[in-house]
């Protein structure tokens, strides 16, 4: 077999010295020398690659079927790789340390091809809630229909709690003949920032199950990864990503990912490769120019996100501020959140006094703040849940979640705090 154009060994080291995935986001995973000296890698805008002997695409696809394990090593044709997806993956991976990293064409790809490699008719899959609305329909609308059952524990819930949930899927299992086939989260839950305690979930998978038959634990890390939370330190199996988000970063694309151990990401690959949703080359070449700022942005969010916070906390027409990082010292919430994150975010709920004509006063009275649903962009998004996302949840479950009226949902961007603040305190002003 002739010699792939492999790119050269990539640096993670000097000496002894790790370099951070901030350092790496500029060069990791590319060979210049394999496309003509460019500095940053073209976009591949092909649909299918060129073998050099007809024994090289056999190879390929080997490695494309599975007949033999660990993926391909040679690119074959744009639904199952690219080099752009590929330099993609490998610079995602390294925000976590994970092993392995699978980019697709949304987060809901991401979030469907997940679930469907793991539960099987009969299985039942156990979740934190509220998850991401259209999450929570995969799960409730669309696998049930394929016999696949759910238990869910609120985000906060209990090392008890969580026990509960597992010893009951169990025995769902047990009746429909299946198996627990897995533990799925997201944290903070949307939009009551509840944290989920990933390690108590962890724990709890350990004293439930044993070894052959424990459930993966993935975790949707869209509104606090990967700079302010790394849930596979605390046990979680894959971080799911919408990077349409923070990763992404400048809201114009869309886009998804999976990051965690390669023995699980092994058997996703080949039912994204047969079910398609890889994320594009074009796309894939905005996200590693979005990664390169990736830390810079995610920083100035969550600085500006800090003051803005303090000035709409003390403010007479605000009832309260939903802030990670104002949670209560001593509360079980401000446990899980100094064991987990590494800050606070820039996505927080606005409780303003009053009801619906009190938030939407104040929503069309921003000037550099947008009206629109979305998050984690370089620009400051604000809307009403009640009102928007979440207009189809039912009243009773909308109660519980803590979804008013008057909630104002703020993705805070890199703007000047300064005048970020100027422009609440100005919209507050015409509540
Ligand atoms: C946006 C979002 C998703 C869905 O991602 P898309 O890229 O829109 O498909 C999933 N989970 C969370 C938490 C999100 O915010």
């Amino acid at each position: 077999m002739s010699e792939g154009r492999k790119p050269k060994n990539p640096a993670t080291h000097i000496g002894n010295h790790k370099l951070d995935p901030a350092t790496m986001m500029m060069g990791y995973g590319f060979d210049p020398s394999l496309s003509e000296g460019s500095l940053k890698p073209p976009v591949f805008h092909t649909s299918t690659f060129v073998f050099e002997k007809a024994a090289d695409g056999k190879h390929f696809f080997e490695g494309i079927t599975g007949k033999r394990p660990g993926g391909t090593d040679g690119l074959v044709y744009a639904r199952f790789n690219n080099p752009n997806q590929e330099i993609l993956e490998d610079r995602l991976a390294l925000w976590e340390d994970a092993e392995e990293a699978l980019v697709f064409s949304s987060g809901m790809t991401a979030i469907s091809i997940l679930l469907l490699t793991f539960a099987r008719p009969g299985d039942v899959i156990v979740m934190s809630g509220p998850l991401y609305a259209a999450t929570e329909t995969i799960i409730m609308k669309i696998l049930s229909q394929f016999g696949i059952g759910h238990v869910d524990f609120p985000a906060g819930a209990t090392r008890e709690e969580i026990d509960a949930a597992l010893a009951k899927a169990k025995d769902m299992a047990d009746e429909k003949g299946g198996k627990v086939s897995m533990i799925y989260l997201e944290s903070p839950g949307n939009p009551t920032n509840a944290l989920v305690d990933v390690e108590a979930v962890h724990a709890a998978r350990s004293a439930a199950f044993d070894e052959a038959s424990r459930p993966p634990i993935a975790i949707d890390n869209t509104f606090l990864g990967p700079l302010w939370a790394k849930p596979q330190n605390q046990g979680a199996d894959i971080s799911v990503y919408s990077l349409t988000k923070y990763a992404g970063g400048h809201s114009d694309l869309v886009a998804g990912g999976l990051t965690g151990k390669k023995a699980l990401l092994d058997k996703v690959r080949p039912m994204r490769n047969t079910l398609g949703g890889i994320c594009d080359a074009n796309t894939a070449w905005m996200l590693l120019r979005s990664l390169e700022t990736l830390e810079l942005r995610m920083s100035r969010a969550g600085e500006n996100a800090e003051k803005v916070c303090a000035f709409l906390r003390d403010h007479p027409k605000v009832d309260r501020v939903g802030y990670l990082g104002f949670l209560e010292e001593g509360s079980r919430q401000k446990d899980i959140y100094d064991r987990h994150c590494l800050g606070a975010g820039s996505t927080f709920s606005l409780y303003l006094k009053g009801g619906e004509a009190e938030a939407f006063r104040f929503l069309d009275a921003l000037k550099i703040a947008k009206l629109a649903v979305s998050l984690g962009g370089t620009e400051t998004l604000a809307s009403a849940p009640a009102a928007m996302t979440h207009l189809s949840v039912p009243d009773e479950r909308r109660a519980a979640l803590d979804i008013s009226d008057s909630l104002v949902r703020i993705s805070i961007g890199v703007e000047k705090a300064e005048d970020l603040i100027a422009d609440f305190a100005n919209a507050l002003d015409a509540v």
